[in-house]
């Protein structure tokens, strides 16, 4: 196969890790070529914008993107790039997994959930954000679609239908939120209709909190809202050890961006011992989404077996080695 992705490098330690994952996807030999495009602080240093038209056009072009950990400089004009991002390409849902890697500080072995968090509306959107005169009083106003809530349970249906995974949980509080969070849950009761091979499960947000926590192996693919799903991937990246291996893919109907979760963390930019995993685990995704299911499997399984053998590993996963060592070891582990 010939595909090529549009890749930003990304600021602070992003072109180190994206060097590293593209090394990894090259000795893959799966035919990925690469258009590198820029966004964030060094495309704001080079031509004075912080997304330019030539990366919007080359993703729309690619239609998938890698992308380095961006920062938004204050006073650039966007609150956030990511979110900037979300809503150029109407990026409507979140995926992220969390699955145990050994040697790592997860809180449980054999953890694999997937959050698929609805990206564009609801509590998340701020809308209509106000703060009264005095200060005395702020409101913002929830916003929830029948077409957004459809769009993300069937793309949390399908995917889990595409992995061969069982179970479906929609995470709500409509016993509150009667009409948002309720909008959500009956649309999630419709379309789980249409999937009887998939079991469907619902749960309010704040015991599907304590239920994560006390027993995680329940859970298989969870959908929400945007707000809920915030905090519940990121609660999901606890319990199997932090940030650190914390993939994300922002998918549309056209587009898609594959990414880590962590930020550019300039404490450390530069010095090389950047942990590439988070980004390479987004790449897997990425994989996956191209259809190379058996190539994606082959990364995870890498990374797997580099941890569990302790081969070069990066300062924060407890090693001594450096970024180019480590995606060395990767690339050794790396089996047919
Ligand atoms: P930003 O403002 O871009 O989010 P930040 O420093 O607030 O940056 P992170 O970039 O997520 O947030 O970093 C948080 C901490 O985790 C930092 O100490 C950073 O060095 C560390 N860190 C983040 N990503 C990695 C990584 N890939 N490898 C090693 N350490 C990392």
């Amino acid at each position: 196969m010939s595909q090529t992705i549009a890749v930003i490098r990304g600021d602070g330690i992003g072109p180190e890790i994206v060097e590293s994952v593209l090394r990894v996807l090259d000795a893959l030999q799966v035919g990925l070529t690469y258009e590198f495009v820029e966004a964030g602080v060094a495309a704001h240093q080079h031509v004075g914008e912080l997304l330019p038209q030539a990366t919007i056009d080359a993703i729309l072009r690619h239609k998938v993107a890698l992308k380095g950990p961006l920062m938004t400089p204050v006073g650039g004009g966007f609150s956030s790039l990511n979110v900037e991002l979300r809503k150029r390409f109407d990026l409507y849902a979140n995926v992220r997994p969390a699955i145990t890697f050994p040697g790592t500080k997860a809180r449980y072995e054999d953890i694999d959930i997937i959050t698929v968090r609805e990206n564009t509306e609801g509590a998340y959107g701020s809308e209509g954000q106000t703060l009264s005169d005095d200060g005395e009083v702020a409101q913002s106003l929830i916003r929830n679609t029948r077409r957004g809530c459809e769009r993300i349970v069937r793309y949390a249906f399908d995917l889990a239908s595409k992995q061969k995974r069982r179970k479906v949980t929609a995470v709500h509080k409509a016993n509150i939120m009667k009409t948002t969070s309720g909008l959500f849950l009956n649309v999630a009761r419709n379309v789980a209709r249409e999937y009887p091979d998939i079991a469907f499960n619902e749960m309010i947000v704040d015991n599907t909190c304590m239920q994560l926590v006390m027993n995680p192996h329940q859970f298989d693919v969870i959908v929400t809202t945007n707000l809920f799903g915030d905090i519940i991937s990121d609660l999901c990246a606890g319990l199997v050890g932090g940030l650190g291996l914390a993939p994300g893919a922002n998918i549309g109907s056209e587009v898609a961006i594959f990414e880590a979760v962590h930020g550019s963390a300039p404490d450390i930019a530069g010095k090389g011992v950047a942990n590439p995993c988070a980004l390479l685990l987004g790449a897997a995704q990425m994989l996956s989404h191209l259809g190379l299911e058996d190539e994606a499997r082959r990364v995870r399984a890498a990374i797997r077996e580099t941890l569990a053998a302790r081969d070069r590993l990066t300062p924060d996963l407890g090693g001594s080695g450096n970024t180019a060592g480590f995606t060395d070891a990767l690339i050794a582990h790396l089996k047919n």
